[in-house]
């Protein structure tokens, strides 16, 4: 095995019961071997973590947080190393990778200075009313392949601090960095609080259902996540689900179009638009359509697109030869629907790469405008009326981010309270902060991630309710 990855189960790191490759996105080759998991092994690691819950739950908060924080000491300090497998195994530039684990230092150090202290509901001479919190026991955290290592730190941070174990299961394009991860931390958990199993998309549903495992934190696609909620049906298990998007950015008419076409382009085309809340799809008042488009055509014709390895790259590949098909599919359909300003075709060159491609005149059933296309590629469309318009923003399915883009942030503000998202944010895009819950309205999903909410979803709450005057 190349780089000796292994799987981490009750405190060993160890083989997988076989092998699979994995590719590097930006030359289509592999250049790692994953240990694969099997049912056996899948169960030795909730079987380990339901085993160890029982010493770390009653270890005091301050001690997990402790814990908690050394992790986040051990990754800053292996941040380089982390950070180019991390380009390696998803692609995204360098620079963007180091971002990414210094987030996930981040999300780690906040949730190690969070507390549980019990809530007083109601306290006088008759009665005490406390709502207590404790962990829940063995919590699956389940990550997609876009942010394989921040989005883990985001379920491990809080679920550790509030003193559950946990199994953990990376996507299997992007296995590696957990993996690390996992080598990393079991010089600092106590055996079987953290274990890391592999697959290739054929154990998920046997964890999500898994009877010792008390809570699912799941991100993904929504498709997915609809398996993960009916899995969980059984056991009423506790489930976050952080799913798909179609966010919208509203520009209104009165911005500078330059300024503004060149941060919603930013909010597009990041991790090559593989985020979830990516704006997807951007609608821009008939008055300035003609120029917003240029100017988005402007800046895509101006990316340098390559491997995220080389400087002076800005985009990466897509993260697999899935979403690239998907992707290429999606621009082949587009441009016999609407007029491409911009991209069109993927690089003739190994790899997945496809250019920041811009689509007008497109109408709003297209797929693209319609379904999450989670790639470089953005649909442009015109509007008159801003009642009209919020209908058709509202009307999709998902309601994860969004944005409104405006001089005047107070009309801005009130446009964002009628998008019904969970996250809208105003002349900015992607400002997320670890003490800032997030979460998805409709089909985006359900629970929160980050903030004291965000913990809170790692625990059970208990209503204390007792009379004064003694028995
Ligand atoms: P995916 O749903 O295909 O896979 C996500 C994870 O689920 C992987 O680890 C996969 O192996 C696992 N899985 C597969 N089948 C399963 C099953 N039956 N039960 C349980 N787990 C199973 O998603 P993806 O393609 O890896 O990621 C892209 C999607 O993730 C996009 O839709 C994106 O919007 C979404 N996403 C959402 C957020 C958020 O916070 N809302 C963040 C990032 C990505």
């Amino acid at each position: 095995m190349s780089a000796g990855f292994k799987l981490l189960i009750d405190g060993r790191l160890v083989d997988g019961a076989t092998e699979f490759d994995v590719i590097n996105p930006a030359t289509g080759v592999s250049f790692a071997k994953c240990p694969k998991a099997d049912i056996a092994q899948l169960n030795e690691a909730v079987a380990a973590a339901k085993s160890a819950f029982r010493a770390w739950s009653t270890t005091s908060i301050e001690t997990r947080a402790e814990k908690v924080s050394s992790l986040a000491t051990a990754l800053e300090a292996r941040a380089e190393e982390f950070a180019k497998l991390l380009t390696s195994e998803q692609g995204k530039p360098f620079n963007q990778a180091m971002q990414e684990v210094m987030g996930g230092v981040s999300i780690l150090s906040a949730f190690s200075r969070a507390r549980l202290d019990d809530k007083i509901i109601r306290e006088n001479v008759d009665a005490t009313i406390i709502e207590h919190r404790t962990p829940l026991g063995v919590v699956a955290a389940i990550t997609p392949w876009n942010f394989p290592l921040a989005l883990l730190m985001n379920k491990i941070g809080p679920a550790l601090v509030a003193g559950n174990a946990v199994v953990a299961k990376p996507a299997p394009t992007t296995p590696l960095t957990t993996l690390l991860f996992a080598a990393l931390a079991n010089e600092i958990l106590p055996a079987g609080v953290l274990n890391v199993i592999c697959d290739e998309n054929d154990l998920g549903a046997a964890l999500t259902a898994h009877p010792d495992v008390r809570k699912v934190s799941f991100t993904g696609s929504t498709a997915t996540g609809k398996k993960v909620m009916g899995a969980a049906a059984d056991t009423i298990k506790r489930v976050t689900l952080e799913l798909g998007g179609n966010d919208a950015a509203i520009i209104l008419d009165d911005v500078d179009v330059a300024a503004v076409a060149a941060k919603v382009f930013q909010s597009a085309m990041a991790n090559a638009g593989q985020i979830c809340v990516a704006t997807k799809r951007v609608y821009v008042p008939s008055s300035l359509y003609n120029e917003f488009c240029n100017a988005l055509a402007t800046i895509a014709d101006s990316v340098v697109v390559g491997n995220g390895l080389q400087d002076g790259v800005q985009m990466g590949p897509l993260q697999n030869q899935k979403q690239y098909d998907k992707v290429c599919a999606i621009i082949h359909e587009s441009a016999s629907l609407g007029e491409v300003i911009a991209g069109g075709e993927p690089l003739k060159r190994d790899g997945y790469f496809v250019p920041p491609t811009i689509v007008r005149n497109i109408p709003d059933d297209a797929a693209l405008v319609r379904e999450e296309q989670f790639g470089p590629v953005l649909p442009i469309l015109a509007y008159d009326d801003l009642d009209e318009l919020i209908d058709r923003v509202n009307a999709s399915a998902y309601g994860l981010g969004g944005s409104i883009w405006s001089g005047d942030v107070q009309r801005a503000i009130g446009v964002a309270k009628r998008i019904d998202s969970g996250t809208v944010w105003v002349n900015q895009f992607l400002a997320m902060d670890p003490d800032i819950p997030f979460r998805g309205s409709k089909q985006s999903g359900i629970g929160a991630e980050l903030g004291e909410e965000g913990l809170f979803e790692y625990t059970q709450p208990h209503i204390i309710n007792a009379l004064t005057v003694s028995a």
